[in-house]
């Protein structure tokens, strides 16, 4: 928790954070971090600091993120657990509505 919620501070921002919070907690790694650089990404955002102290991730682990996002995530293969292993052959095409 902030030091600002902590204080009782405006309980719309307290909730927001709890949301923001909840939404990491189902996250996995990787995701966390881009999603916080994400919130940092956004125009008027909090600041790196803020946010580590909001979401209790790292400095650091917020601006890896960032650099990621950055980079089209270009330096973080895709999942590939959906085009691996014994799926269903592409078979015929069967369209049922
Ligand atoms: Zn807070």
């Amino acid at each position: 928790m902030c030091s600002l919620c902590q204080s009782g501070g405006d309980a719309s921002v307290a909730n927001y954070h709890h949301q923001i919070n909840l939404l990491l907690s189902r996250l996995a790694e990787p995701q966390r971090r881009w999603y916080v650089a994400t919130l940092l990404l956004q125009p008027g955002s909090l600041s790196e600091r803020r946010l580590s102290e909001i979401t209790g991730i790292d400095e650091k682990t917020i601006r890896r993120g960032l650099n990621e996002m950055q980079t089209d995530l270009s330096s973080v293969p895709e999942d590939r657990q959906r085009h691996e292993g014994g799926g269903r052959p592409p078979a015929e095409k069967k369209t049922v509505r």
